[in-house]
């Protein structure tokens, strides 16, 4: 699906519900997920239920926001999709930002919006089966000056690179594709790399790709990213 060009007082959003954040680096935090419609990949082995949505306007989303996290202890915002940069999400953020509020970004990297400083960005590189939608901005890509980008992941945008505080790799012991952690720039901005055992819906394949993943680990001094709701069974 295309970039969204508009004002953002309207957004597509797929659920905004309570949980615990269960991957990357605030694994653990309980949370607000928000989660937008649409996405401007096709990875093969999302599981990511995006296209299903509704318009909701910003005062709703913040209302709902508020709502949720009326006489709790829950500070961080997690705006997911689908993509989130695929939607104008600026004001969204100003907005939470302002209501104190700790907002983290998972994104695939392939688009950028000039968002607050104090937003978080997670960024999960997927290999490139397909042409991704980049937007009307698309001319602002140029080629990373260093290292050498493995040319299987779609590149991230060199706009994004320098505001990404994290980068979580999606792991296979037996997908070629998905089999190592590929230089995509972290070096250049030293970004913190988690290693997430893709879930293959096989116990005997998930289990090779958690070892896997901890091998990397140790040998590499990457992250371990498990995702947590899965192992408690919630959203
Ligand atoms: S980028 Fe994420 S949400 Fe979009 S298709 Fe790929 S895995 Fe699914």
């Amino acid at each position: 699906m295309k970039p969204e060009i508009h004002s953002g007082e309207n957004l597509d959003i797929q659920e905004i519900f309570p949980t615990l954040q269960g991957e990357g680096p605030y694994a653990g935090q309980p949370s607000i997920f928000i989660r937008l419609g649409g996405c401007n990949l096709a990875c093969d082995f999302c599981d990511t239920e995006f296209d299903s949505y509704k318009k909701i306007s910003l005062k709703k989303i913040l209302a709902e926001v508020k709502k949720l996290t009326k006489n709790s202890v829950k500070k961080l915002i997690v705006i997911t999709g689908g993509e989130p940069f695929r939607q104008p999400i600026e004001r969204l953020c100003a907005e939470l930002i302002k209501l104190n509020f700790l907002v983290q970004i998972e994104t695939n990297g392939t688009l950028f919006r000039e968002l607050p400083a104090e937003v978080k960005i997670i960024c999960s590189p997927k290999i490139s089966i397909c042409t991704p939608h980049r937007g009307a901005n698309a001319s602002a890509r140029s080629p990373l000056n260093r290292g050498e980008p493995n040319n299987k992941y779609h590149q991230i945008r060199p706009d994004l690179l320098p505001r990404i505080n994290a980068f979580k790799f999606i792991i296979s012991k037996s997908q070629k594709n998905y089999s190592d952690v590929a230089e995509v720039g972290q070096s250049k901005f030293q970004i913190p790399v988690y290693v997430q055992p893709m879930d293959e819906h096989d116990e005997a394949k998930n289990q090779a790709n958690l070892q896997y993943a901890v091998k990397l680990c140790e040998e590499r001094g990457y992250f371990l990213s498990l995702q947590i709701h899965k192992i408690l069974g919630i959203k």
